[in-house]
């Protein structure tokens, strides 16, 4: 059966306080309607961001409760398909980004896409249509959706996209799964601040692995498994994302901590999601002929 959750059912934390709007079983099929990260609120160019309402954006949409999920299971989400609105906006922020050092005027430009092309001016890109918010509540307390960590959340995976499947662990019964933040296009470390951030839909198939869990969330591709780190800093999300490849490797292979460091000095490539948000975001990507899944669940 296939659930349809609205974009009328909006977050801005994840939290176990959080009620959940609908409730589906494993292997079920389930469609999010999502806003983009602007809470819809830019119309077009002209629109200050002064206007804009700061508390509504980053929504994600949810939460569902995920039938016979317990603490210590791992959320599996199917990203079947990701459906975008023809129109997608990106701004600047005064102090954010990069170069927020710098004198940055804010400034809000549309994007639209034109027979399956986005424009930047007449600059044609090529869409790859990507999640930049999903995650699960956390075990207490209240994580703004605009964050991320081990629940995942806001964490501009580039990779996050059709035909990726994301590994979260769950902290509480139901997992409380809500997502949002489409890209219609990102580079790796969202330079600006923004992307193309869009409204949209997104297809999703739910399972669940009982009794196992991620240390922090994971993306796995056609050929590879992403860890995804977060942290204060690039160094420190860094660390953490190198710690659960490593890890991972020691147990794939029986390997000594040396003897794995060396392996992921080798074959872990490290690149950076996002250098921009409150929680900053670097993956370790191990291709998949030398990890199994299976070694990066304890
Ligand atoms: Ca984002
Ligand atoms: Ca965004």
């Amino acid at each position: 059966m296939v659930k349809v959750v609205p974009r009328t059912y909006l977050i801005y934390s994840f939290s176990p306080d959080n009620k959940p709007v609908e409730k589906v079983y494993p292997g079920e099929i389930v469609i999010f309607e999502t806003v983009d990260a602007l809470g819809g609120q830019v119309r077009d160019e002209s629109t200050p961001l002064t206007s804009i309402d700061w508390s509504r954006v980053n929504p994600a949409t949810g939460p569902i409760y995920i039938e016979g999920v317990e603490p210590g299971d791992t959320l599996v989400i199917d990203i079947l398909d990701i459906e975008v609105e023809d129109r997608a906006v990106i701004v600047t922020i005064p102090g954010a980004g990069v170069l927020g050092y710098r004198d940055i005027k804010p400034k809000v430009k549309i994007l639209p896409i034109v027979k399956g092309m986005l424009y930047f001016d007449n600059i044609k890109l090529l869409p790859k249509p990507m999640i930049g918010v999903i995650g699960v509540a956390p075990p207490s307390g209240s994580i703004p959706t605009g964050t991320s960590g081990p629940h995942g959340g806001n964490m501009d995976v580039v990779e996050i996209t059709r035909g990726s499947r994301v590994y979260l662990p769950v902290f509480v019964k139901g997992a409380l799964l809500a997502l949002g933040d489409l890209h219609v296009l990102q580079a790796d470390g969202e330079i600006c601040v923004a992307a193309a951030e869009v409204s949209g839909k997104v297809v999703t198939k739910i399972d669940v692995v009982k009794g196992r869990k991620p240390l922090l969330p994971l993306v796995e591709t056609q050929t590879y498994i992403h860890v995804i780190g977060y942290g204060e800093d690039l160094d420190e999300a860094t660390r953490r994302a190198t710690e659960v490849a490593v890890q991972g490797l020691m147990k794939e292979y029986l390997l000594s901590f040396e003897e794995a460091y060396m392996l992921a000095s080798l074959v872990v490539d490290l690149r950076i999601n996002q250098a921009v948000d409150p929680a900053k975001g670097v993956r370790a990507s191990i291709p998949k002929n030398i990890i199994s899944i299976e070694s990066l669940l304890t």
